[in-house]
């Protein structure tokens, strides 16, 4: 994949970062950096610490130690509302949104840019109608938050993200929930916001396949809490590396996944 983002600055860098939860270091020594039109990935197996260190990029945790840099300054030095035009997170946690429309979700996305009242200029109607648009969101505008599906939910919540109009988007397995036509819609859009508007996106994949797909450089977190590897999406790709991090060194397991990245491929030939 072609990486338009070689010669910019990171907008996101850690340096030597333990995230984790009090004193108990999860993932240990992250560096990581992302610069803007990125899209980079996390994959790993289950608790292997992926989310815990999106939070603690996303600044919903503290680091145990190191430090996270948005655009060159330390991330504590940003004012919340100056952090809230600069970046759009949406982690596993589902926000409450009870009695409102879908559309009145989406509209939190101007709130960093509203001022108090939370009054939406025109402007601010143009570009939420444009989010819904790019999300294929707009059929639910009217509809109760609360009465959709997970799937409808995540694109929802999606497309907040995308009307904040953010230089950085932090996604914590986006998508999770989500059928296979969704999934690919997301990553397709996910590239357009990336490519168009320079957005930095760093995310965590469930799917490793997916992480392939869409992302310029992949990050493996090990189950024990490393930064194991860091590479392009091909150099990531290789069926000993996958099967190390995932722990499908079961032949059988190993030869289940083989099988099913050659049957991915061959359809993909066709
Ligand atoms: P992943 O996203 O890679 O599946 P997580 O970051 O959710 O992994 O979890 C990594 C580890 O952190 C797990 O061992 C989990 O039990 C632990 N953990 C997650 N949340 C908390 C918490 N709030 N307090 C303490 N430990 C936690
Ligand atoms: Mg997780």
């Amino acid at each position: 994949m072609i990486n338009k983002a070689v010669n910019r600055e990171p907008v996101i860098k850690t340096e030597n970062l333990d995230s984790g939860y009090g004193k108990k270091v999860i993932v240990a020594g992250a560096e990581i950096t992302v610069k803007p039109g990125e899209i980079v990935s996390l994959i790993g197996p289950n608790g292997a610490g992926k989310s815990t260190l999106l939070r603690t990029i996303a600044g919903q945790l503290e680091p145990i130690a190191g430090t996270v840099y948005i655009d060159g300054k330390e991330r504590h030095g940003y004012a919340s509302a100056e952090i809230a035009r600069k970046q759009a997170v949406m982690l596993t946690e589902r926000p409450p949104a009870e009695r409102m429309s879908c559309m009145e979700v989406i509209s939190l996305g101007r709130y960093p840019y509203t001022g108090r009242l939370g009054i939406l200029s025109q402007d601010d109607r143009r570009i939420v109608q444009e989010a819904m648009e790019l999300v294929h969101v707009s059929e639910l505008a009217g509809s109760s938050y609360d009465q959709i599906s997970d799937g409808q939910k995540q694109r929802v919540l999606l497309a907040r993200a995308v009307c904040q109009e953010p230089e950085i988007m932090i996604l914590d397995e986006p998508t999770a929930y989500l059928d296979i036509k969704h999934k690919l819609e997301f990553l397709d859009m996910l590239r357009d916001l990336t490519g168009k508007r320079g957005i930095a996106v760093i995310m965590s994949m469930h799917e490793p396949e997916l992480a392939h797909l869409v992302s310029d450089r992949v990050i493996c977190v090990s189950a024990d809490g490393r930064v194991e590897m860091t590479g392009t999406s091909d150099e990531v790709f290789r069926d000993e590396i996958i099967s190390r991090l995932y722990g499908l060194d079961d032949g059988r397991l190993r030869d289940l996944y083989t099988g099913f990245v050659r049957s991915l491929e061959g359809s993909a030939g066709c």
